[in-house]
């Protein structure tokens, strides 16, 4: 690693997310009412890329979106976040990424993602993006891309020597074999709990179901709780951090300002303990707003709050929760 911000290499989805709050969310085959319709650019890809520049990080960016109109609304809002066009492919005759998302009075979402040109990114733009990635301290990636792809970056950061953190959500892929490939080859693995159920965890426990994911081969495997917190383990320790108490106003983005936060903090080589907890600080922010890339927080907000003492003073914990209970 050089002097300077962190430098994170982010590939991933770019979505128009449209967004509605009901009371409560639909049954199958209910219709309920929203309140009204809101349009904001996401997709993980685009808001882990924004979360990470304005957590102080250096970007670079590789997606895709059509060139219709939400194609773009979605790279004006990369570019006024100001993240480089460079690497994000413009596409013609497809449409652009696109994600349903409904809030409920409690702040828990239901989404439905449309993958759209995410899904016609291939290996040739991993390879043409190859000096922006072995530049780079961390690859960020997802899997709101196709699979082969997120392989092909991971193949290539491995070789440059690239720290790998895989946020593999969503994490209910029917093809097993690529996905534990994908696993196998990651620094760190971050899941939230459905996606750690989903990759098979087991344990009496989160930290025990972290410790069963380091055996399929990440050396550092972190399991957000959402309002519980996260627990993070690696070979040397085991983390549990309770998440701040703050005001929610939706949870949208939560996930995604934690991933560029950790990225950021292990990319600039802070121990583990600290970049869960500065994470869970920057996931917890990120509730404090409405909608996805908006309510991403900074680096300086972060640290103000914690500073501050606005957010409770919790140290990261080696005691796990489970076992006080
Ligand atoms: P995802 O959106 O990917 O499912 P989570 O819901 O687990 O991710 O949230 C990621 C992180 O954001 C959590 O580990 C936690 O630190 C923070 N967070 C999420 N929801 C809340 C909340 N209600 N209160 C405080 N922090 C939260």
């Amino acid at each position: 690693m050089t002097g300077g911000p962190t430098k994170i290499a982010v590939i991933g989805s770019i979505n128009m997310d449209l967004i509605t709050k009901t009371t409560r969310l639909p049954r199958i085959g209910e219709t309920v009412l929203g309140d009204r319709l809101q349009y904001r650019s996401g997709g993980k890809g685009a808001n882990q890329a924004v979360a990470a520049a304005r957590y102080g990080a250096d970007v670079a960016f590789l997606g895709a979106t059509g060139q219709d109109g939400f194609g773009r609304q979605l790279r004006a809002a990369l570019a006024s976040a100001g993240l480089a066009l460079d690497d994000v492919r413009s596409l013609p005759g497809q449409t652009s990424g696109a994600a349903f998302i409904v809030v409920d009075g409690a702040g828990d979402n239901m989404i439905t993602a449309i993958p759209g040109t995410n899904w016609s990114l291939t290996s040739q733009d991993v390879d043409a993006f190859k000096h922006r990635l072995a530049g780079a301290d961390v690859l960020l990636v997802q899997l709101e891309i196709p699979l082969p792809v997120v392989l092909a970056a991971i193949r290539l950061a491995n070789t440059a020597g690239v720290l790998v953190v895989l946020n593999a959500a969503p994490a209910d892929h029917s093809d097993r074999r690529e996905l534990d490939q994908l696993v196998a080859q990651c620094d760190v693995l971050l899941v939230n709990e459905t996606e750690a159920d989903c990759l098979g965890a087991s344990g009496a426990n989160w930290v025990d179901k972290a410790r069963s994911l380091t055996a399929r081969g990440p050396e550092t495997v972190v399991i957000t709780l959402g309002a519980a917190g996260a627990v993070a383990v690696d070979g040397a320790q085991a983390v549990f951090q309770p998440a701040f108490q703050v005001e929610v106003v939706d949870a949208i983005g939560a996930g995604d300002a934690f991933s560029a936060a950790l990225a950021v903090e292990l990319g600039r080589q802070t121990p583990l303990p600290d970049a869960v907890r500065l994470a869970c600080a920057a996931g917890a922010l990120a509730t404090t707003g409405t909608g996805g890339q908006e309510a991403l927080p900074s680096y300086s907000q972060v640290e103000t709050w914690l500073g501050e003492g606005i957010l409770p003073a919790f140290g990261p914990e080696t005691t796990r929760k489970e076992d006080q209970q």
